[in-house]
């Protein structure tokens, strides 16, 4: 009990409660649920919900337990104006994010300052909430892709994979190779076709709108069904080729995403992805809406002399210019932020897991006993910049002086 004179409007296990979550003590909190009288919904002194406080500790655990106790995602009485999706953005956790998204939290909401938890959590540099909140649809609003429309005699999206559906499309890495692992696990494979025209559809939609157009979702979305239609290029092709093994059960009819990752994966003589490159540009030059804003500045940034890497336009485009991008924490093959994994021989690239490391292991081991032997000889492995000579004579002209 608080004993600052003012009493508190909460009773002892409210309090206790919000107590345990400020320490992060999750199995203390845990326990004491089951006491509490009168529900989750409940605000303290300052007028902040229970789930709030949870979502600003970032505590995933807590969050869900009180989602699933009925958490009432919109209360709350301090004035401020902040969802839980405000504080979730502060705590710099996607997974609270995600699940506030997901139990239909409002992201367009704004605090008493004008701002959403998306711009929030720019301001405190917390870049994947931005991802997270930006990328975010509601899955209700793909249900559309699952019903029979005019002419159609079966829907684009069988009913059953909507989950998968929603998660392939609220997925925030766009690397292809990221894009093709999360259409195999998510049991996409065989509907590739039906998937690519919902993603077109779902493009036009957006910019159809007759208010609030997203022009980078739209942009996206028809990314996302560019590569699924690489995707299915590549299956005809092995398929074509593979013709008379499949006829006999030869030939694993999933192994084009074989073919496909290494084709996306192979490097040139700069260490450059070059197919990646080559279909990027293809995919941004064939955006059917040339006149909006992102088309425009896509085409420019690729356009310049010196451009980067067209993915990594593309990427900052949609998600963003990330501050400083630490390229040495994503995973070699899919891109992944901040993977578990490492090579364990050289240590000098990282990995999701066994399958991330498995299929990049053909270009891997080209270059791994290079990396072993730099850092066996305690150096990083050195960009290899040309050497300009000028600077060179300059630096030696200043040792000598
Ligand atoms: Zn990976
Ligand atoms: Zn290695």
């Amino acid at each position: 009990m608080s004993e600052d004179g003012k009493k508190s409007q909460l009773d002892e296990v409210q309090l206790m409660l919000i107590e345990r979550l400020s320490k992060n003590d999750t199995n203390g909190f845990k326990q004491l649920l089951g006491q509490l009288k009168g529900g989750v919904n409940f605000v303290d002194d300052s007028g902040m919900s229970i789930l709030a406080h949870a979502s600003f500790k970032g505590n995933k655990e807590a969050v869900q337990l009180l989602l699933d106790m009925g958490a009432d995602i919109n209360l709350n009485q301090h004035g401020a104006d902040y969802t839980p999706l405000h504080f979730a953005a502060l705590s710099g956790n996607t997974h609270v994010c995600r699940q506030l998204l997901d139990a239909g939290i409002n992201p367009n909401s704004i605090n008493s300052v004008s701002r959403t938890a998306s711009q929030m959590a720019a301001f405190v540099g917390n870049h994947a909430c931005v991802e997270t909140i930006n990328n975010y649809v509601m899955r209700s609003s793909l249900e559309y892709y699952t019903q029979l429309h005019g002419q159609q005699t079966e829907p684009h999206i069988p009913p059953v994979l909507l989950k998968a559906f929603h998660t392939f499309v609220t997925e925030i890495n766009l690397h292809p190779v990221r894009i093709t692992l999360n259409a195999q696990s998510l049991g996409l494979l065989r509907i590739l076709p039906n998937l690519r025209k919902a993603l077109v559809l779902m493009c036009e939609k957006e910019m159809q709108k007759s208010h609030d157009v997203n022009e980078l979702l739209a942009f996206k979305f028809h990314y996302l069904g560019w590569i699924v239609g690489e995707l299915m290029r590549c299956e005809e092709q092995f398929k074509a080729q593979h013709k008379e093994k499949a006829e006999d059960g030869g030939a694993n009819k999933n192994d084009f995403i074989e073919v496909f990752v290494k084709r996306v994966l192979k490097e040139n003589k700069l260490g450059q992805l070059d197919y990646v490159e080559f279909t990027v540009r293809e995919c941004a030059r064939e955006f059917p809406f040339r006149e909006c804003t992102i088309f425009r500045q896509i085409a420019a940034q690729l356009g310049a002399k010196d451009a980067p890497p067209a993915l990594v336009i593309l990427r900052n485009a949609i998600n963003g210019m990330r501050g400083f991008v630490d390229e040495s924490s994503y995973c070699s093959s899919c891109g992944q932020e901040k993977p578990d994994k490492k090579c364990s021989k050289c240590k000098a690239v990282q990995y999701c897991d066994r399958e991330c490391q498995r299929l990049h292991w053909f270009m891997h081991k080209k270059s791994c006993p290079r990396l072993l032997a730099a850092v066996l000889a305690g150096a990083k492995e050195q960009p290899k910049a040309p050497i300009d000579t000028s600077e060179l004579h300059e630096e030696l002209a200043k040792l000598s002086a």
